[in-house]
């Protein structure tokens, strides 16, 4: 009887998005989260009532080191987009970008600090409401970022083109701080006042503050709930920080310029530096992991196509048996024929013999071609669902003998590959053959499925399922191994040969279980770069 368990893990997780934290990293995380909250204690009892008076170049100093902190944190977090093209890390890329480009504005309307209503000429209250809406923006996009993680499996990837995707958002972002800005400063006005004077909070700042600090509470809640990444878990330390630098900036003090508001703007600082060195930090081990890797695959490949040596030595000692079944048949005709009465009938038996033997020394060369034949110079833009189809014409009879329905609706979404179109179609007409030859041992149903979708970035993957036998365990880590068959006259040469193919395409076969009903084989071919996308 088959598991119904995945054999072969589909992914390999390396990046910051998909990686599991290891406990060092959660020690750290709320080593981290520990502090700020000692910190925080220390400076709302210790600093409330001290009054500093104002610093020229703290301001500016602080807004410029928030948005370079932040502008950095967004491109790595972009980058990690272009790779998974998850919609999540969209929203988290767009969040920080938001936060760093609102900086600006926050620092030009500052009084006094380029002339004395602020640069672009707006009055007392707009300073205060676009940090409310930066501090409101950004556990808005965390939110995004968890719902999204979590959504359907279809609804969590961005099929669009990268580039363009991060150019729109870099103009949306843009675009809504301009805006916001321009509205925030023309309706100063009418804005509900949350300063008094240039340095004084009123009540209702403080009514803002604490709706600012449930946000954030929220966010980090929800992180909490659905945590998995070491992203989500550094999320969670920053969303932390927001809330403790509100509540220093506005609480203890009641107005700018007090020893905790200076104690709020050092802390967000050092969260947005601190974050950004743990990613920064994580990405480089990453690189290092998957360098070595890559230097593993490589080793185990040359060794693979060292043993191409080994495997051509056993087809071709595949091939002397149908060739001394041609000779000895051969030689038995010519004996007839050398009679004084040919018996002709017999001479006939035996040149049909050399025509089957004939038959099957062509078919054990033919593979040998097709897998020492790296064909990267014939490799041309493909339809994969052209393949497909083409593919499934070659063993149509063999289909409608068994009665096997055919599942395969072509994904007019998908981006062309690039690829050497009858290598491709032999590995399909061999899974193919293999899903009929599984289903055809089993009565009742018999569907085969292809499926084809886009996989990482850069990739398609076909998935190939049949509702045969499936596979038993202990031939499970042999099946892709030259000359393993457990049929009466199979070879053993087919999956092996499929598996050199997708590697020479720098691509991956693997094959996954499913719950007792059959196998699913996965390929996965490189899309052509020229592809429109
Ligand atoms: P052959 O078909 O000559 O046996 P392959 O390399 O194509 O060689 O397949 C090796 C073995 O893998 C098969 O003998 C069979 O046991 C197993 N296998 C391959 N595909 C399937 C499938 N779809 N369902 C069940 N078993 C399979």
């Amino acid at each position: 009887m088959m598991k119904p368990a995945v054999i072969v893990p589909e992914d390999q997780p390396f990046t910051l998005a998909n990686l599991s934290p290891g406990r060092s990293q959660r020690r750290l995380a709320l080593a981290v989260a520990l502090a700020f909250l000692g910190a925080l204690f220390i400076s709302a009892g210790t600093l409330s009532n001290i009054q500093l008076g104002r610093i020229d170049a703290f301001v500016p100093a602080y807004g410029t080191a928030i948005f370079v902190n932040d502008l950095i944190t967004a491109v790595l977090l972009f980058n990690q987009f272009a790779i998974l093209r998850s919609r999540a890390l969209l929203a988290i890329s767009s969040g920080y970008l938001f936060t760093a480009l609102m900086v600006i504005p926050w620092m030009l309307t500052f009084p006094g600090l380029f002339t004395p209503g602020g640069l672009l000429g707006a009055g007392l209250q707009s300073t205060h409401w676009l940090y409310v809406l930066q501090y409101a923006g950004f556990p808005t996009f965390v939110i995004a970022y968890v719902l999204l993680k979590d959504a359907d499996p279809p609804k969590q990837l961005w099929d669009g083109s990268v580039g363009t995707t991060i150019l729109s958002s870099v103009a949306i972002s843009a675009a809504v701080v301009c805006a916001v800005t321009v509205l925030v400063i023309a309706g100063d006005a009418y804005l509900p006042r949350v300063s008094i004077d240039p340095v004084h909070f009123s009540t209702l700042w403080l009514y803002l503050a604490s709706c600012l600090i449930l946000w954030n509470a929220l966010a980090l809640i929800l992180l909490w709930i659905r945590q998995r990444s070491v992203l989500d878990l550094w999320l969670m330390v920053v969303v932390c920080a927001y809330a403790i630098e509100i509540y220093l900036v506005s609480f203890p003090g009641l107005a700018r310029f007090s020893a905790s508001w200076y104690a709020g703007r050092v802390f967000g600082f050092v969260s947005s530096i601190l974050v950004l060195f743990v990613l920064l930090h994580e990405i480089t081990t990453l690189y290092a992991q998957l360098f070595r890797a890559v230097l593993a695959q490589r080793r185990e490949r040359e060794a693979r196509l060292m043993t191409g040596d080994a495997v051509s030595a056993s087809i071709a000692h595949e091939v002397k048996q149908p060739l001394g079944a041609i000779l000895a048949s051969a030689n038995a005709g010519l004996n007839w024929l050398d009679r004084g009465e040919p018996d002709l009938d017999r001479v006939g038996d035996a040149l049909r013999l050399v025509v089957t033997a004939g038959h099957r020394a062509d078919a054990v060369i033919e593979n040998i071609r097709a897998h020492f034949k790296m064909g990267a110079r014939t490799r041309t833009s493909l339809d994969i669902d052209y393949v497909i189809q083409e593919a499934l014409a070659v063993v149509r009879d063999k289909l409608q003998t068994h009665r096997v329905a055919v599942q395969a609706n072509p994904n007019e979404r998908l981006p062309r590959i690039r690829g050497e179109q009858i290598q491709l179609q032999q590995v399909l007409v061999n899974l193919i053959t293999n899903a009929i030859d599984s289903m055809a041992t089993k009565n009742g149903e018999r569907v085969l499925s292809i499926r084809s979708e886009v996989h990482h970035s850069g990739f398609v993957m076909v998935s190939v399922e049949d509702t045969g036998k499936g596979l038993e365990a202990g031939a499970v880590d042999r099946i892709f191994n030259p000359m393993f068959t457990t049929k009466t006259h199979g070879m053993g040469m087919g999956l092996s040969i499929c598996r050199s193919i997708i590697e020479a395409h720098e691509g991956r076969l693997w094959v996954t279980a499913d719950k007792g009903r059959g196998a699913i084989f996965h390929f996965t071919v490189p899309v052509d770069p020229g592809s429109p996308s």
